[in-house]
């Protein structure tokens, strides 16, 4: 790990109103992050937004885990698999940082990340891919993923 000079964490998401990409405090959450384009809250107790246009600059601009999940509106596992996400995101906000793809919107992501099936959680430290799961997996079996890479 490189030598960091602060050890504030931050995160890069996108507003969800105007996509504008904002780099969040996540040990100052309680103060209600505000986008600086559009001034509305930055929600970071659930799961972002991300886009093809935007999602390779969320995952390396975070300084905590990334959870990438690639959905589809049609994929009944993916429903089951979006209250686990809601939960982790809320528990874990300012730990952990959730990503929703919504794969029929943003055709380049699953492919530049290699997901051949949906849905697909791609965990992320430093930028890297450090864990996936392909299909649908109970909370517990996501927090041993998320737990084992810690350092
Ligand atoms: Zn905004």
């Amino acid at each position: 790990m490189s030598a960091a000079t602060t050890n504030a964490t931050t995160a890069i998401v996108a507003c969800q109103f105007c996509d504008t990409l904002n780099r969040v405090a996540l040990d100052r959450l309680e103060d209600g992050p505000k986008c600086a384009e559009c001034a509305k809250p930055l929600l970071l107790d659930r799961p972002v937004k991300g886009k093809d246009e935007h999602l390779s600059k969320v995952i390396s601009g975070a300084t905590v885990p990334v959870l990438v999940d690639f959905y589809a509106d049609w994929c009944g596992p993916c429903r089951m698999m979006a209250p686990v996400l809601d939960e982790l995101a809320r528990e874990r906000a300012g730990q952990l940082l959730v990503v929703k793809v919504n794969s029929d919107q943003n055709p380049v992501s699953p492919q530049h990340f290699g997901v051949r099936g949906i849905p697909t959680l791609v965990l992320f430290r430093d930028g890297q891919e450090v864990n996936r799961q392909v299909g649908f997996a109970p909370k517990a079996q996501i927090e041993r993923m998320i737990d084992a890479s810690a350092r």
